[in-house]
């Protein structure tokens, strides 16, 4: 990856600038005065959004097209695609599992396994993937797929356009839910979808302007305040993250975490990934002693979510009934790394 992403994350929005203001400013409003050649309406188009798709673009090395949501991305990208059929992967987050089985079961495409797609289907691919960090192989997938032209979709949020260059291993579409890192403070939903080519971000978008799924201002505005730290705050993460990893192995415990050469994505990790994030799960015995790990932690809030400043940790059967019963996801945030492996010390002691 040659690209400067610190330089990128702070300037390559700065031709969209409207105004001399050194930071973004925050115009709520949703409707212009008419000008030659200005812009109409709110749900079409808005400077802050624009600077926002500008910097991820620029991060992924494609054109990026904003959404309210992760999931807004996540539907708008295979609504747009519109295959007959679909292959997920073995972990996949669970909100996306929902949403294409929901929509199987509504006859809009059928779920199929990788062996089964052909030209113009969809290889859903999540890598590293929510909750178990599993680990695919970008490159080998996206030579896979060209050969059966089949079109491949990477769900990128663990990874960020950071760590891992995906647009440039071949994949078709990138999404991101920008609620977790990119944005990276807990306060704003949003999604992103980025492609190679021009092309298909501008259908994306004429889509997204008839299904009126363009994100706010405020929350445009927040996460692009969000991404100018992204390089720094994601590698921080990572690298508390693999001396957390490294503590619960340590004590014994089965954690899941692509930085642990015991990991079984560790291989392809250190090949397609600059370093290994900030999320790891590790396991307990049962539910009830997960659910009462999580209760005791004090620096960490139990919480879901992820990618934010501040560290969470999850039961996850929580949120997710299909994860194993004593499974613990850990989103690490910018506390001392110290101070996050002494909390789950005391927590894991008692
Ligand atoms: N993709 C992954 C990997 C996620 O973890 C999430 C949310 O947790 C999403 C997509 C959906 O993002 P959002 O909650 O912003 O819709």
């Amino acid at each position: 990856m040659n690209r400067d992403l610190f330089t990128l994350a702070l300037h390559a929005d700065d031709a969209l600038a409207e105004l001399p203001d050194v930071a973004p400013p925050l115009r709520p409003s949703t409707t212009f005065e008419f000008e030659e050649d200005g812009r109409t309406y709110r749900r079409m188009s808005h400077e802050t959004t624009e600077r926002l798709e500008a910097v991820l673009g620029a991060l992924e090395g494609g054109h990026a097209v904003a959404y309210p949501s992760g999931m807004a991305a996540v539907a708008g990208v295979l609504r747009q695609i519109r295959p007959r059929r679909i292959a997920l992967p073995e972990d996949v987050y669970h909100g996306v599992a929902a949403f294409v089985r929901t929509e199987a079961e509504r006859g809009s495409w059928q779920e199929v396994s990788v062996d089964e797609l052909g030209p113009g289907d969809v290889w859903w691919v999540e890598t590293p993937s929510n909750p178990k960090c599993l680990i695919t192989d970008l490159e080998a997938t996206a030579r896979n797929a060209a050969a059966r032209r089949v079109t491949t979709v990477a769900d990128a949020t663990f990874a960020t356009p950071i760590l891992q260059d995906t647009l440039g291993a071949g994949i078709d579409y990138v999404v991101h839910a920008t609620t977790k890192f990119i944005a990276g403070h807990s306060d704003a939903m949003g999604g992103i979808a980025v492609t190679a080519t021009a092309e298909p971000a501008a259908a994306l978008r004429e889509a997204r302007t008839l299904d009126g799924a363009i994100p706010g201002t405020l929350e445009s505005w927040l996460t692009l305040r969000g991404v100018r730290t992204l390089p720094l705050r994601v590698l921080r993460q990572s690298e508390s993250a693999a001396r957390i990893a490294s503590f619960l192995a340590e004590a014994g415990l089965p954690v899941w975490y692509p930085g642990l050469s015991t990991h079984p994505g560790h291989n392809i990790a250190l090949r397609q990934m600059r370093e290994f994030g900030g999320v790891l799960s590790f396991e307990v015995d049962s539910a009830q002693r997960a659910a009462a790990v999580v209760a005791r932690l004090e620096v960490f809030t139990s919480a879901t979510s992820l990618g934010g400043v501040e560290s969470l940790a999850e039961h996850r059967q929580r949120s997710d009934p299909g994860a194993p019963p004593g499974l613990i996801r850990i989103s690490v945030g910018l506390e001392s790394a110290d101070s996050l492996i002494g909390d789950l010390r005391t927590a894991l002691d008692q």
